[in-house]
C-alpha cells in the first residue's frame, strides 16, 4: 500500500472541502478541520484524516446536525454548560472555553459539562488552549459502548478517555491523554486496515476468549486497561461525562446508531482550575516552579519522558515535512469532497 504526503494546509483544505460537501456549517466546519489538522500535525494518526470519512457520513446521514450552532448556558457561578444539540463536540468546546476559563479564574474552579454532543475527536486538544492559558484541566468523554466490566465479556462502557493538563512556564504543557480500554479504538482500526495483529490484552472475541485478530476484538469487547483499575476509571469517566450532565449512557445510546462510521452521541465534562487560587498567595509562579522540581526528577532517569513530549517532538516536523496517509484513505477523502 503507497502512501500520499500531504502539507498540513493541504491536510486542513481536504478537511474542509469534505466537511463543506457534506453539509456543514463553514463555522463548525473551521474548528472540526482545526481538530483533524492538529491530530496530524502532532501526530496522532488514529484521530487525523483518519475520522474524515465517518465525519463526512454521519452529516450524510442525518444522524449528526452539522450546521447547528451550540447553545451556551450559564447555569451556576461554576458551571457553565454548553449543548451541542446533537451536533460535533468541537464546535461546542469552542464555543464555551472562553467562559469556562473567565470563570475558573474568577474562582479558582469551574467546570463545563457539554451535552448531545458527537465527539470524534482525542482528548488532548480540548484541555490544550486552556493549558496553553494557565490553567490546569481535566477533561472527560465517553463513546459508544465498547469495553467490558471487570470479569465480563459484554461491550458495557465507552473506551472512554480522560486527558489532564498542566501549564509550564515557557514550555509546551504537560498533557496526558489516554482512553480506559487497553487502546483506542481507532489503533484496532487501524492495525486492521494495515493487516497486523493487535497486542494481547487489547480485546476479547464474541466468545469471551482473548483475541490477536482485530477483526475478531472488533466484534468482540474491547478491555479495560490494567484489570478491574481501569474499568473503574471507565465507569468514574461513564458516571463524570454521562450520569453527571444528564446525557445517555454507552448502552443507552446504542439502540440510536447506525452503521455511518461516525460518533455516538454523549457526554463531556471538563474541569479548569486556576493554580494562581490554590497556594495561598494569589500567583502561580511558586506553585508551578515547584512541579517543574518533579518533572526534572522525573526526566533525570533514562528511558523516561513527559506524556505529550511525543506530539511536541511531531509537531516541530510535520509543518516541514508534511504528513502521510494510505494511498486508499487519500481516495475515499477526495470522494468525500464530491458532491
Ligand atoms: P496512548 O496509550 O497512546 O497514550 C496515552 C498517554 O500516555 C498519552 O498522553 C501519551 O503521550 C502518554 N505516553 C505514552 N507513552 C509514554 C511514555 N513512555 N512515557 C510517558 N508518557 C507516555 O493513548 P490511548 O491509546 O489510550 O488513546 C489514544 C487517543 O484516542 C487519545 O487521544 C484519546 O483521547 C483518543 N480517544 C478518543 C475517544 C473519543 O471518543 N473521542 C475514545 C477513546 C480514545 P504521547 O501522546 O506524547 O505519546
Amino acid at each position: 500500500m503507497s502512501d500520499v504526503r500531504l502539507t498540513l494546509e493541504e491536510v486542513r483544505d481536504l478537511a474542509m472541502r469534505g466537511l463543506r460537501v457534506s453539509g456543514v456549517s463553514q463555522e463548525n466546519a473551521t474548528v472540526i478541520a482545526d481538530v483533524m489538522t492538529t491530530a496530524e500535525q502532532d501526530g496522532c494518526k488514529s484521530h487525523g484524516l483518519f475520522r474524515m470519512p465517518g465525519y463526512c457520513a454521519c452529516v450524510r446521514s442525518g444522524r449528526v446536525d452539522g450546521k447547528i450552532a451550540p447553545a451556551l448556558h450559564d447555569d451556576a457561578p461554576g458551571v457553565i454548560r454548553v449543548d451541542a444539540q446533537h451536533g460535533f463536540a468541537a464546535p461546542a468546546m469552542a464555543a464555551g472555553r472562553p467562559k469556562l476559563a473567565e470563570k475558573a479564574r474568577a474562582q479558582g474552579i469551574a467546570t463545563m459539562p457539554i451535552v448531545n454532543a458527537h465527539h470524534f475527536a482525542a482528548l488532548w486538544y480540548d484541555v490544550d488552549a486552556l493549558v496553553e492559558d494557565g490553567l490546569v484541566a481535566f477533561a472527560f468523554v465517553n463513546s459508544r459502548s465498547f469495553v467490558a466490566p471487570a470479569g465480563g465479556i459484554r461491550k458495557l462502557y465507552g473506551t472512554n478517555p480522560m486527558a489532564f493538563g498542566w501549564p509550564r512556564p515557557g514550555k509546551p504543557p504537560m498533557i496526558f491523554d489516554q482512553a480506559s480500554s487497553a487502546s483506542a479504538r481507532g489503533e484496532i482500526q487501524l492495525h486492521l486496515r494495515d493487516g497486523h495483529s493487535i497486542p494481547e490484552g487489547w480485546a476479547i472475541d464474541p466468545n469471551g476468549n482473548p483475541t490477536t485478530d482485530p477483526e475478531a476484538g472488533l466484534a468482540g469487547a474491547q478491555l479495560p486497561f490494567g484489570g478491574h483499575k481501569g474499568a473503574a476509571i471507565a465507569m468514574m469517566v461513564e458516571l463524570l461525562a454521562v450520569g453527571l450532565t444528564g446525557c445517555k449512557f454507552g448502552f443507552e445510546s446504542a439502540q440510536d446508531e447506525n452503521t455511518d462510521g461516525g460518533p455516538s452521541e454523549g457526554g463531556e465534562l471538563l474541569i479548569a482550575m486556576d493554580p494562581a487560587r490554590f497556594g495561598g498567595t494569589g500567583d502561580s509562579t511558586a506553585t508551578l516552579a515547584h512541579a517543574e522540581t518533579l518533572f526534572s526528577e522525573i526526566l533525570q532517569e533514562e528511558g523516561t519522558r513527559l506524556p505529550s513530549d511525543r506530539r511536541y517532538i511531531a509537531r516541530q516536523q510535520t509543518p516541514t515535512e508534511g504528513i502521510t496517509i494510505p494511498e486508499t484513505l487519500h481516495k475515499t477523502i477526495l470522494e468525500c469532497c464530491e458532491t
